[in-house]
């Protein structure tokens, strides 16, 4: 094995200088040969395929064209002299511009009236006309053409790099360098055995395939073996931390349903359980008393009654003995949990407390006193929850709520509240696609919950264009006289806050007007209010004293009013899926039929209309989420971007959900036959997973 070869620093490559080497180091994070070997091209330009100069638009990346010079200049003075070369074929003609070089081109580039050229670049429009800078070009017939042979690699790069010379093609031509001396030196990764249940390439194979593909069969081998080993080590790593856990880590056992389950369960219940609940409140039972520690993702579209079945299992804590947590993102929505569950638990005298960032030192004093000597027995809050001030005399059980939008290192802080891990109840209700589930999640147990409680309608969705605005009036009016409350939504986004407020408050006036006092009553709550102006107005509201709440996202997640069936959302086009699925899920929740109305201007971009389509098609999270990760990949959703796991150089959880699945068994597979990685035939993917996490912990000293 030569790891020696792979550790070479990029600088000992030929044509790499030492300023070169700097800027590849800060640009493209590339230290050493390894590192440029696996910076992989984005894509591929087929260079067997010849574009016409009238098939030429501005959205093309990369053309190829054949055809002859017909005119050559040289335009301007000295430092703004370049060389043009109007280039035809029998469609029509378009300009190649050198603006370095130009007079070595000018001598090299000739008018003729035979000689054919093979041109390659990128297509721009400048003064109305198209043009290619910097092309390739090639004489058809010449010894060397390596044009039109094949599928060539693209790569990404930056302007600080492609001054210097290190665009794609320049990163190709280091490839290049590097390719012939690969021979053997790049060591296997996987097994054999693993190998051959694939029929994959070597990995040397592939690493040379992927930087010069010989054909597109073999593209797609080399793009296979490397996903699929990509996200192999990733599961095994997880799968691996989640044996560790499970032999090592004990949980407590809680061994009985007690007074506090069944009495809350017989008497206090405010409705029949879902089948779906019962299930998962069941699963999450037996792992609280497996006497493993309990690592459980519980997954629910918005309104599936999470909170409830969180709920129950706090109670089989507390009938065991031990202090429960539930911690939620915001204070909003922690308010909202202890109203809920302490409104629930009345008749139990059961002892609930809340901590959030607000709270005074009194208060925190006295909530850290009870937490100490045992008499608090819930606690609720946000990270506050996390200071080390927050201890517990016996906590058995944590529940995080909107898990996405905490990091790996709060659950883990979690873990220490007590000197033997509690379990962890982790809800999601941001939907998450399963490819990212399995990836971010992949070391946790999952229970779903995919059953809707009774009597709900679907919420029906439609899309409007702004200029049809007194419509849409007009139906609220008649949703009103039925006695319904309505949200109107404005986007709030940080860049463009001051606009933004404008619009709120141009709307809260026009919709002022529209809906007239006495007759109607309209509420307004942004983030600029006083927190005591705001609850007042949310109050309001949620008495029923309002008709219409106007509000920007503060509402997005938590709030709880049944009665509110309209959700109107304006300027729709300027939020995410994730982000609309979540508002729309604000109404539904009482038993009358709900709607949901887009509003959006009427220019809308194809990705607008694809999400304002994907909203009135479907009311499944999942699905949505599937679109979204498709629209925006994994590295913009939300709460992903801190996770570190999905920094993946070659899969793409939105594409490649098979590869992942079919990476997943394999890892299950091989952990299943030798759980330490002892055997021989593992030895290479033992000593790459060490590899791995040794990266792992350099890579954050350097960065
Ligand atoms: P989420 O899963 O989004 O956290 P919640 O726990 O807030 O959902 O529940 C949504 C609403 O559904 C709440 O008003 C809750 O009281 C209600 N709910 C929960 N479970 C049931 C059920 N089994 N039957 C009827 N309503 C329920
Ligand atoms: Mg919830």
């Amino acid at each position: 094995m030569s790891y020696t070869f792979l550790n070479t620093p990029i600088e000992y490559l030929k044509g790499v200088g030492p300023q070169k080497a700097d800027l590849l180091r800060k640009e493209l994070h590339i230290f050493k040969y390894s590192d440029l070997l696996t910076f992989y091209p984005f894509r591929y330009v087929d260079r067997t395929k010849f574009y016409k100069v009238k098939e030429i638009n501005a959205d093309l990346p990369f053309v190829q064209l054949k055809g002859k010079i017909v005119n050559t200049k040289m335009v301007g003075a000295k430092r703004t002299q370049r060389f043009v070369a109007t280039f035809a074929d029998n469609t029509g003609t378009l300009d190649l511009v050198w603006f370095q070089g130009a007079k070595w081109f000018s001598d090299k580039i000739k008018q003729s009236a035979t000689d054919e050229y093979i041109v390659f670049g990128k297509p721009t429009i400048f003064n109305g006309v198209f043009n290619i800078s910097h092309p390739e070009i090639e004489l058809v017939g010449e010894e060397n053409t390596t044009l039109a042979s094949a599928l060539q690699a693209v790569y990404n790069s930056t302007e600080k790099l492609k001054s210097r010379g290190l665009d794609t093609k320049g990163i190709s031509r280091l490839q290049k360098v590097l390719a012939p001396v690969l021979k053997n030196n790049i060591p296997e990764t996987l097994s054999n055995s693993v190998i051959d249940r694939f029929q994959m390439l070597s990995r040397e194979d592939a690493i040379k395939q992927i930087h010069f593909p010989q054909n597109p069969e073999m593209l797609k081998k080399a793009e296979f073996r490397l996903k699929f080993e990509e996200l192999f080590f990733i599961q095994l790593k997880l799968l691996k931390q989640k044996v560790l856990r499970e032999t090592t880590v004990r949980g407590f056992v809680f061994s009985k349903v007690g007074d506090y389950f069944n009495n809350f369960y017989n008497n206090y219940l405010p409705f029949e359980l879902t089948n779906a609940q019962k299930r998962v409140i069941k699963e999450i039972r037996l792992d609280m008393c497996s006497g493993k520690q309990m690592n459980r993702l519980l997954q629910g579209d918005v309104g599936s009654g999470k909170t409830l079945v969180a709920l129950m299992n706090i109670l089989i804590s507390l009938d065991n003995g031990f202090q429960t947590c539930l911690m939620a993102p915001t204070e909003i929505l922690a308010n909202q949990h202890f109203e809920t569950i302490s409104g629930l638990l009345a008749p139990l005298n059961i002892n609930v407390g809340i901590l959030t960032g607000s709270k005074k030192v009194k208060q925190r004093k006295l909530i850290h006193q009870q937490l100490q000597n045992g008499e608090m027995q819930i606690l609720i809050g946000t990270h506050a929850l996390l200071e080390d001030e927050v201890q517990f005399k016996n906590i058995g059980l944590v529940v995080i709520d909107e898990q996405h939008r905490f990091g790996v290192a709060q659950r883990a802080k979690m873990w220490e509240k007590n000197t033997q891990a509690p379990h962890m109840l982790i809800m999601s209700a941001t939907p998450i696609p399963r490819t990212l589930a399995m990836t971010l999640y992949g070391d946790l147990d999952v229970s779903v919950i995919d059953e809707m409680p009774p009597g709900r309608k679907a919420i029906q969705t439609l899309h409007r264009f702004d200029n049809h605005r007194d419509n849409v009036f007009g139906f609220m009016k008649q949703q009103i006289a039925l006695g319904r409350q309505i949200y109107v939504v404005y986007p709030l986004i940080k860049e463009s806050e001051k606009l933004d407020y404008k619009d709120l408050m141009d709307g809260y006036e026009s919709i002022s007007r529209a809906f007239p006092a006495p007759q109607y009553q309209v509420s307004i709550v942004h983030g600029q209010m006083k927190a005591d102006a705001k609850d007042f107005e949310m109050q309001r509201f949620v008495k029923g004293q309002t008709n219409i709440m106007v509000a920007t996202t503060v509402i997005e997640v938590g709030v709880d009013v049944p009665n509110a069936s309209v959700m109107v959302i304006e300027s729709a086009e300027r939020f995410g899926l994730s982000q609309l699925h979540q508002l729309r899920g604000r109404v539904g929740r009482g038993a009358e039929q709900s709607y949901c109305i887009l509003m959006t201007s009427y220019k809308l971009s194809s990705d607008g209309k694809l999400r304002m389509d994907t909203m009135c098609r479907t009311n499944d999270g999942f699905e949505i989420a599937d679109v979204d990760l498709k629209l925006r990949g994994p590295g913009d959703m939300s709460g992903t971007i801190q996770s570190g796991v999905l920094d993946l150089k070659i899969a793409d959880l939105a594409k490649d959900a098979q590869v992942l699945h079919s990476a997943r068994n394999m890892a299950i597979e091989v952990l299943s036959e030798d759980p330490n990685l002892e055997k021989p035939e593992n030895s290479s993917i033992a000593y790459q997973l060490a590899m791995n996490n040794n990266n792992r912990i350099n890579w954050s000293r350097i960065s």
